[in-house]
């Protein structure tokens, strides 16, 4: 895969970010947190920490819903932008928050035994109740 730089930002843009390297395709979760934070599911691809690049990191302000993960949103205008597992080498970026064209498409849904029950997942693409398996 191209080395490609990929931009993003939050609604209000306090927060910019930048990430070099490879993007996993994107995974949409419809779990009851992520649900409740963003309104409705959310998107994300995941890349390696290193390979980003955060500006105005100050505006980041950040909620662990379980010890193991911290999401980090905007606190200015609340856009969820990255969840990372504690500890960790990687990070999920939120899709919706990268500029276009991101050059990627989604791969599977996880945690749909969360899901909300006012709409129905039709791409056909793999859903899994909790987490992927390994
Ligand atoms: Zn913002
Ligand atoms: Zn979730």
């Amino acid at each position: 895969m191209a080395e490609q730089v990929h931009r993003g930002r939050c609604a209000c843009g306090a927060v910019t970010y930048e990430v070099a390297g490879p993007l996993r395709p994107v995974s949409i979760c419809h779990c009851d947190t992520c649900r409740r934070q963003a309104g409705h599911q959310l998107a994300a691809t995941n890349a390696a920490l290193a390979a980003l690049t955060i500006q105005g990191e100050d505006n980041l302000a950040e909620w662990q819903a379980t010890p193991d993960a911290v999401r980090r949103f905007c606190r200015n205008c609340g856009s969820p932008l990255f969840w990372q597992r504690v500890g960790g080498s990687t990070v999920a970026i939120m899709a919706g928050s990268l500029d276009r064209p991101t050059g990627l498409s989604v791969s599977h849904h996880i945690f749909v035994a969360e899901k909300g029950d006012y709409y129905e997942i039709a791409d056909g693409l793999p859903q899994h109740p909790h987490w992927p398996p390994r």
